[in-house]
Parts: structure tokens; sequence; C-alpha cells
């Protein structure tokens, strides 16, 4: 379940809220449109109600995303929301701060940490893989030991804190204002365990066109922007935004929808050698006659640049990716009606493997090669594909594959 954040508009000051994986938003009042950065990932504080004391902040890891393993023979998939102390409390003398934030960051509106934030922050010594070990044990498939290789995509990373203080000789709760435990009273064991010098601070960046200067669209959850002005895609990235390139497949119907793809063309070596289509063909033991025009086309792997149902999300992939289609190209954004990209291109790189083990014919002979696959991304673009608007299912229009509107949907709150 997404959470609020509260927050205020950069440009007049009024109170606006947004949900967790919204990056652009416009504001009610000045109708300035502003697009959201942090620098590695957004860090959130929980409101307190302490009476008149310095604030401590203990942070928890959060992350929201799907888990694909592949085991023997069969890849399984979930959806994995986890939200979990970011601090090993073995040797450390922490027990009485709760593990888990249980349900007060969808109950609590929550603030961005920025500079102005009082207090005084724990630091974060847990990595989100350590955090997802201990996802993957709550969950019987994520629990086998034996796979061979495992991704975690569509992330939502961010550091949520716990609003502690110092009272008397115990440590309280700042929600609750309840006492959590007890604190030695010959040496400060907090001390050694605080974050030295924070500098965290959001940017927001007006969302105009860095080619053209014209107005950037997106939608509240895109994670690239397009200038329908200048036909150009624009990536959100460090503080600033980085072009994208972008390909356009012509459609020809009247209810036309363009669903994006990242088209990343990449080579393999280590456990399976695929350069061309046709070594792809080869390796997965496609049941298809090898062209030899296919010798010399790279590979490239079709990965949907929208969050939907994991099954579907592998499904899609493999599809486009096994056929390979040579589709027609045309010029323009223009007057298209374009689906939001919420996917970000790192995190379909981090797919890559999941797409070539699922293509795989012969799973149960190969997955033990996964481990040793290593990619190399040599190129990579936006594709977006039309899909005819038929109601309940969106189709595309020249390989007939269809996907249900209501996993789009879902996908959006993922
Ligand atoms: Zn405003
Ligand atoms: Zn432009």
């Amino acid at each position: 379940m997404p959470f609020i954040v509260e927050h205020e508009c950069p440009q007049c000051g009024a109170p606006v809220e947004l949900e967790e994986t919204n990056r652009l938003f416009r504001c009610p009042y000045c109708g300035v449109s502003n697009y959201l950065f942090a620098g590695d990932l957004f860090r959130l504080v929980l409101p307190h109600r302490a009476p008149d004391r310095e604030i401590i902040y203990a942070p928890y890891l959060r992350f929201r995303g799907t888990a694909f393993l592949c085991t023997k023979a069969a890849i399984d998939q979930r959806v994995v929301d986890i939200t979990r102390l970011g601090l090993p409390l073995d040797g450390i003398p922490l027990d009485g701060i709760p593990l888990s934030l249980g349900f007060r960051p969808q109950a609590m509106k929550m603030r961005f940490v920025t500079h102005d934030t009082a207090g005084s922050f724990l630091a974060a010594t847990l990595s989100s893989d350590d955090i997802l070990d201990s996802a993957g044990a709550q969950t019987a498939a994520l629990v086998a030991r034996d796979f061979f290789h495992r991704a975690y995509i569509g992330e939502a990373v961010s550091l949520i804190y716990l609003p502690l203080y110092r009272e008397g000789d115990g440590l309280c709760d700042a929600i609750t204002n309840k006492p959590l435990r007890s604190l030695p009273a010959d040496h400060d064991v907090l001390a050694p365990l605080m974050d030295g010098n924070p500098q965290w601070d959001l940017t927001f960046l007006a969302t105009l066109c860095p080619h053209c200067g014209w107005d950037l669209q997106g939608e509240r959850d895109s994670v690239v922007l397009t200038c329908s002005n200048c036909d150009t895609a624009w990536q959100a990235c460090d503080g600033r935004f980085v072009e994208v390139g972008i390909e356009v497949v012509p459609g020809g119907r009247e209810k036309t929808v363009y669903l994006p793809f990242w088209k990343i063309i990449a080579g393999t070596k280590g456990g399976l050698d695929i350069g061309s289509y046709a070594d792809f063909m080869r390796v997965t033991n496609q049941p298809r006659v090898v062209q030899e025009a296919w010798e010399n086309r790279p590979m490239s792997y079709w990965i949907p640049a929208f969050k939907i149902r994991p099954r579907v999300y592998l499904h899609l992939a493999k599809q486009m990716t096994v056929s390979q289609e040579e589709f027609d190209r045309k010029d323009g954004l223009a007057r298209l009606q374009l689906y939001p990209v919420t996917l970000p291109r790192s995190e379909a790189v981090q797919s890559l493997t999941i797409t070539l083990a699922d293509s795989i014919m012969g799973k149960g002979k190969l997955f033990p090669r996964l481990p040793e696959v290593d990619f190399t991304v040599t190129g990579s673009s936006l594709v977006y594909l039309p899909f005819t608007d038929a109601g309940g299912e969106l189709i595309q229009e020249q390989m007939g594959i269809s996907i249900h509107r209501k996993t789009l949907v879902f996908g959006r709150s993922l």
C-alpha cells in the first residue's frame, strides 16, 4: 500500500500531497510543475508528537517491488513489500526498538527529510540486499537457497525514520510517547551509531524541455518526460534531465495507445554466449530455423517500460524478445496518446537475465549456467509500440499480443 508525503510547493509554498511513487507534481495553487529528485534515495520522517526534546531518528529501509527467482527449471515471482529497521540489532544495544513500522507509514502523513529537519539520525548500515534477504526468508517460494538467479525489479527503495527521544535513563517512541527501553547511565550508546554529517536534500526541477524550453509532459509517476514540441524524451537522472533515444512504430487505428518498451542491445559472455539474434535462437533452442541474416543482427531485449503484474511483465518481455519483430519507424510524438514510462532503464537492464532465462526452452539443462551469465549493454532506446484500445484489453497492432487493461491499472499501484 502506498503512503502519502506532505510537502510545500517550491514556487509558492502551498501545501501539496504526494504519493510514494509520485515524482512529477503540478501545484494546484500556482500551476507550476516540478520534478522531484533525491540523491541516492528518498528519506522520509514520521511526524512526532514529542514534548520539547531532541529527536533521534531511527532508520527503516522500505522496499517495494517484484522478486524473480530462477529455481531448478522455473521462474517464481512475487511482489515484495517490506519495511525493516536498517540497523543490525546484534552487537548493539537497541533491542526494544521495533523491527518493523507496521502500518504507521500508511496511517500517518510523512514529510521529506530536508536540511531543516531538526534532530539527529542513526545511520542506516544495512543495505537493501540485507533487508531483502530477510524478506526472502519470509516467503516460501523465495526461501529456496538453491536458486540460479534472483532479480528485484521495479523497486521503490526509501528510508523512513521513526522519531525517538531520550527521557530520563530511557528511550521513548516520539509518536506514542511510550518508553521503549532503558539506556545505560554511564556511557552514551547511541553516539557511535549516529550518522556523522548527513547532507540530504531534495531537488525540484521545473519541467521545462532542456532542448527547446517547452513544458515537458508526463504523469505523476513518470520516470521519462516527453517534449511534443521537439520530439524528445528525457529521463530524470542525478538531479537533471538526460535525453533518451526514442523510436516510434506507426499505428494505423483510430484508438491507438502507444506503450513504451526499453530496447536494450546487449551481448552475454560467461554461462551462455550470445552476441547475435542467431546465437540467441540457438542457445535458447527455439523451434525456428535460424536465418543467415540473423547472424549479423545484434541481439536486443525488449522490456516493458511500465510496471505491470510480474507474470505479464515477464511474458511480454519474452514474447517481444524472442520474436525480434522488425517494425517500421515513424517520426514524431506529437498528438500521440503515450502511456507513461514508469519503469526506468536501469530496471530494464536488471531484467535481462530473467528475460533470457524465461526464453530458454530446456530450462532444467541450462539454468545451472545462469550464475555466470554476464551482460554487456552496447545500446538502448525507448520504443513506443501502437496498441489498439479494445475496451477491456489493448492489442498490439503488428503482433496481435494483448494486454488486459486491469493488469495495467494494477501495475500503476506497484
Ligand atoms: Zn505552487
Ligand atoms: Zn523540446
